[in-house]
């Protein structure tokens, strides 16, 4: 099931087939719709539609395109459609200095006073920007403070740069691509796509407008969000049921529309993968990790009310051979329950399977004595987290435990160095973009002093 956050079939486009397009849009998968207000006509139209069909929903909003034809009877409009139920959000509104059918001044005027509109309402926004960057974020940045934990709307058909991007998701915006991503010279901006973490992410079609590859040229319509959708996921290096499973909890996040996921996970698939939680508890608390405020990964919710025993983890697979690897993951240090992971991956071995543990390196020390013979022959993969080049940027972005402080560091080195001997495969990783980590160094240490595996990666983007 997939969602199409942005489609405009209210309009003449689709006088003609609207039902089938509907009707097209259910048969693909299309669990909810939005459609979207430009001006009090179409929001009105919107608002129709989302009567009508129950797993449509609808925006109120003047496009920068006609602000320039607002009267005061504009907002009485806006103010009355946004009471209704089913009109969720204020939009599409911002900045569209591209086209330039509005003077900028009163392009600039009427986005000030719709976000406030939205404000007083308590409704998300769903921004348009092009050609604005400056003056989309120095406006946004008047209402919506940087690394405020609130999410203040959508940036809809994503088409700036990784700075906008950044600035977008510091003021907690969704950042939602239309097909425009699976255009062949769209090279740009998919780099930009693939950095947007998990729990930020949608798409749209933004239909008529930009029909994805391989439909280009043709009239778009919402069943074509899929599209869009497998081309996300394939940069992303994940299955269209990873994104899709992920964007169905970020729209209930926003709009609360659709399921929360659900508490308890014991095991949770990604990609081909079947990941295991053992554990929230952990010798670490880094800065980047979201382990104790929000322990969701590709939509799945990683909340243990107590943790699962062997038995229950076993379990919880169902055929290790429906699988490429069984990994010991979560959000927690798997070796704090070391005879859990020693019996499970024991099960899996036994029935043919893939084991791979990804640590945070503590394991000797957690469990006094060295760990890594006894997983000789039972983890066929070990991936560490470094994340530092230096002990003391360590302790300052990892925040071991107090007792661990001073020294964990060259114990994380010393365990990948031993693992070496007991562990077909292993890699160290860090996670990008943190303070004061010198990633170039991180590599050379892996590469040089240990010789093994070296992988960078950005936090929530693949799980
Ligand atoms: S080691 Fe892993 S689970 Fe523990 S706090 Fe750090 S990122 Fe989170
Ligand atoms: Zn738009
Ligand atoms: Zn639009």
């Amino acid at each position: 099931m997939i969602i199409d956050t942005h489609a405009h079939i209210d309009g003449a486009d689709y006088d003609e087939d609207r039902e089938e397009v509907i009707e097209r849009a259910r048969e693909s998968g299309v669990q909810y719709m939005v459609n979207i207000g430009c001006d009090v006509e179409s929001s009105y139209r919107s608002m129709e539609l989302a009567e009508q069909y129950d797993f449509i929903y609808a925006t109120a909003g003047i496009h920068p395109h006609d602000v320039k034809s607002i009267t005061e009877d504009t907002y009485v409009h806006l103010r009355q459609l946004l009471l209704h139920p089913k009109v969720i959000a204020l939009g599409e509104i911002g900045l569209d200095f591209f086209k330039n059918y509005s003077p900028h001044d009163v392009q600039r005027t009427h986005f000030r006073n719709q976000i406030q509109l939205a404000h007083d309402m308590g409704k998300p926004i769903i921004v348009h920007s092009r050609d604005a960057n400056e003056d989309i974020i120095a406006i946004l940045s008047e209402f919506y403070p940087k690394d405020s934990t609130a999410r203040p709307g959508i940036f809809h058909c994503f088409s700036g740069d990784q700075e906008l991007a950044d600035k977008a998701l510091e003021m907690g915006f969704y950042i939602s691509f239309s097909g425009s991503v699976t255009f062949k010279k769209a090279e740009a901006l998919r780099e930009v796509a693939k950095t947007i973490p998990a729990d930020r992410l949608l798409t749209e079609t933004d239909c008529p407008y930009l029909t994805p590859t391989p439909h280009r040229g043709k009239r778009n319509e919402p069943a074509y969000v899929n599209f869009t959708a497998e081309k996300l996921a394939e940069i992303r290096g994940l299955k269209i049921d990873d994104v899709q499973r992920t964007m169905a909890l970020n729209f209930f996040e926003l709009f609360g529309i659709g399921e929360n996921a659900k508490t308890g996970t014991v095991s949770y698939k990604i990609r081909n993968s079947l990941y295991l939680n053992l554990t929230q508890r952990c010798t670490a608390n880094c800065t980047f990790c979201t382990r104790l405020t929000k322990p969701v990964v590709q939509g799945y919710n990683l909340e243990l009310k107590r943790e699962p025993t062997t038995e229950e983890v076993w379990q919880s697979i169902d055929n290790v051979k429906n699988y490429d690897e069984i990994v010991f993951c979560g959000f927690g240090e798997p070796t704090l329950r070391l005879d859990v992971v020693k019996e499970v991956a024991q099960k899996i071995k036994d029935a043919g399977g893939r084991v791979r543990l990804n640590t945070n390196g503590h394991g000797n020390v957690i469990n006094k004595r060295n760990i890594l013979p006894e997983l000789s022959g039972l983890i066929d993969e070990i991936s560490v987290s470094l994340n530092t080049d230096t002990s003391e940027a360590y302790d300052e972005i990892c925040q071991p435990l107090p007792m661990f402080r001073n020294g964990i560091y060259d114990k994380i080195k010393e365990f990948i160095t031993e693992a070496k001997k007991y562990i077909p495969e292993v890699q160290a990783t860090i996670v990008t973009h943190q303070k004061d980590v010198d990633e170039a160094q991180c590599e050379t240490i892996v590469n040089k002093e240990f010789g093994v595996k070296y992988r960078a990666r950005r936090y929530n983007i693949v799980g």
